[in-house]
């Protein structure tokens, strides 16, 4: 099956790619480990789960769209379903994962609460224009196995056990 793979990059995820980030000096190598793992690009481990367990259900879908808002990172056309597959460190989610980090906080937090509001207005924006969309946290897919991501995806699309 055909996937419409977009070679165009989002300009969010340039933002939070490793290579264009400026991270501020750590004061030990223990909060600099800490950080540099949080750093999350365009095609990270978790999102490629998500994509292969769509392809193999069947779906087809479209990767960080331009045209829609906050430029979503899987896009099920047909469904009218967006799946946000989120770090839980940058996107803030309420569990360990997503707790603000204790040094640097003049440069975290600012940008952290920014990425917040930006998913929930982007997030906004598509429910007004008829999209479903379900967020991935990035926490609960290393906790899944596979029939829960399965789970996940078919409600996502309205569904119940068959694609
Ligand atoms: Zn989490």
């Amino acid at each position: 099956m055909v996937l419409a793979l977009s070679a165009r990059r989002c300009r969010r995820q340039i933002i939070n790619s490793s290579a264009e980030i400026r991270v501020p000096q750590m004061n030990t190598t223990a909060a600099r480990s800490q950080q540099m793992s949080r750093i999350r690009s365009k095609d990270t481990k978790p999102e490629m789960m998500v994509r292969r367990t769509l392809h193999n259900l069947g779906f087809r879908f479209r990767l960080h769209v331009r045209e829609l808002p906050g430029c979503p990172d899987i896009v099920l056309p047909k469904w009218r379903a967006i799946i946000q597959v989120k770090g839980c460190f940058w996107h803030g989610h309420a569990c360990r994962g997503g707790r603000q980090p204790k040094s640097n906080r003049d440069y975290w937090i600012p940008k952290l609460v920014g990425n917040r509001e930006r998913d929930l207005s982007n997030e906004r924006k598509l429910r007004q224009l008829g999209w479903s969309v379900h967020s991935l946290w990035e926490c609960r897919l290393r906790r899944w196995g596979q029939p829960a991501l399965e789970a996940f995806i078919l409600r996502a699309v309205g569904k119940g056990t068959q694609a």
